[in-house]
């Protein structure tokens, strides 16, 4: 095995869906940036992962994440030929957000573009395994097949979904003894809807869980839904796998095996049950199952259920972060909470993205500081990615000023991302 030592400024553990914004953004501020993905494109969850739907671009206000994620999602559109959604077009209160799908052979590809114009150093079926502070550097360890890759770099910005970089460094992270249950997303085409007979399905989904044909789970959704609906879907995002636990490579492997045992197991059930199902084929299965939420980081501030619900307007804020309670458990399925108003709008406070007693080191997306009900709002994509692009450019920012990227002022930040095309908060 051979080993590399490579210098940067920043480096981006996870190209996901955080992590691809935050080194467009660091990489354009003219650091040397480097992504260091285990998986084989960027955009993570978005992508490989199978969830294509970021929410939300829009509420029923106008324009709440834009900047990069907005840049790359229309440019998607325009290789697509397809128009841009009407966002004007008020949504019923019920549902009060605006639902964006992205192409992901288009999107993977044009962000891996975007991010080498930007100039990152892509480094893809790398693990990071190790990290260590040598005086003022981080030492990053990952590997991949044949190579040990040591990168020395001045900032990092933690990724991984599952807060892997503020574990191996024994900085404190949250994890709750329940969690939301994760998903192996896959996609069954091929079913004549007109031949379906939405009584006679409810009855022959019913005696088929009764029987144990089917297992809890394998239709997550019953208590807000009737299968008709997972029909409808081609079983999309329609799955629960309970206790999935991605953040270590058991429990991934674990999950992925209970995702496909189900798919197939749904798959077989709907073509050989279902009227009007005989010719539906199997068309898309994500390589990986997804969990909702494993390790939180805990950060200088631990965002709480009425900072989000209440919309608190934090002083530190970096972007925003609208979106709905969206829980899903194994007792009910689904359930979700609405903001009390259209005026609401959530924010991330930049301290809830920097590792408790830390230094030149934040996080961005699924690893944020916050307590579960706040978590299942906070954890939309757009926000995600909007978190990604303030603390790219709150590592750039330290980098530029020789200073740790907590001492950055938060106002530096957003005005920063707003010359990036952000909303203004
Ligand atoms: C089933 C499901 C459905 C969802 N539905 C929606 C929806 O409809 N709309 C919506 O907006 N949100 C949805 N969400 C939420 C949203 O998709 C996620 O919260 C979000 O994508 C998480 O982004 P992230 O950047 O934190 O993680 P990810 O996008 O998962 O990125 C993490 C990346 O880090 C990499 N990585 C991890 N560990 C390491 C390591 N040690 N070394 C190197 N690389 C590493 C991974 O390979 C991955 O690419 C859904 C989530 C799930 C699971």
């Amino acid at each position: 095995m051979k080993t590399i030592i490579e210098k940067v400024d920043v480096v981006v553990a996870g190209g996901g869906t955080a992590g691809h914004i935050a080194a467009i953004q660091a990489g354009r501020l003219g650091v040397k940036t480097s992504v260091i993905e285990a998986g084989t494109m960027l955009g993570g969850t978005m992508t490989a992962g199978g969830v294509y739907m970021p929410n939300h671009f829009f509420n029923t206000r106008g324009p709440v994440v834009q900047g990069i994620p907005w840049e790359l999602y229309i440019r998607s559109k325009e290789i697509e030929g397809l128009p841009i959604p009407d966002y004007q077009k008020r949504r019923p209160m019920e549902t009060p957000g605006y639902y964006s799908y992205i192409n992901v052979p288009v999107y993977a590809a044009i962000a891996e573009e975007e991010a080498l114009l930007a100039g990152a150093i892509l480094h893809y079926h790398e693990f990071i395994a190790e990290v260590k502070a040598e005086g003022n550097l981080w030492e990053v360890t990952s590997f991949g097949r044949g190579i040990k890759r040591v990168t020395k770099a001045k900032e990092i910005i933690d990724c991984s979904g599952d807060s892997d970089v503020v574990r191996i460094l024994g900085l404190k992270v949250l994890r709750s003894t329940v969690s939301q249950p994760g998903t192996l997303q896959y996609k069954i085409e091929g079913i004549e809807h007109e031949q379906i007979w939405k009584e006679e399905v409810q009855k022959i989904y019913e005696e088929a869980m009764d029987d144990g044909t089917l297992k809890k789970g394998d239709w997550a959704y019953p208590n807000l839904e009737p299968f008709q609906y997972y029909l409808a879907h081609g079983g999309h995002n329609g799955t629960h796998i309970y206790d999935a636990d991605t953040s270590e490579a058991d429990g991934q492997t674990r999950a992925n095996i209970e995702g496909r045992a189900r798919m197939l197991r749904m798959f077989k059930f709907v073509r050989t049950s279902i009227p009007g199902c005989e010719r539906a084929t199997l068309k898309m299965m994500a390589p990986y199952a997804l969990a909702r939420e494993t390790y939180h980081t805990l950060g200088e501030i631990l965002i709480e259920s009425d900072d989000f619900l209440k919309a608190v307007d934090f002083e530190d804020k970096v972007c925003n972060a609208f979106n709905y309670i969206d829980m899903h458990s194994q007792e009910t399925g689904c359930e979700v909470q609405f903001l009390k108003s259209e005026d609401l709008l959530p924010k991330v406070p930049f301290r809830a993205l920097i590792p408790k007693d830390s230094r030149r080191i934040t996080v961005a997306g699924r690893n944020i500081s916050a307590n579960r009900i706040a978590f299942a709002g906070i954890r939309a994509q757009c926000t995600c990615m909007a978190m990604g692009q303030a603390m790219g450019a709150a590592a750039a920012l330290a980098v530029q000023k020789n200073a740790a990227s907590r001492d950055v002022d938060s106002r530096d930040i957003v005005a920063v991302t707003i010359e990036h095309g952000a909303v203004p908060l």
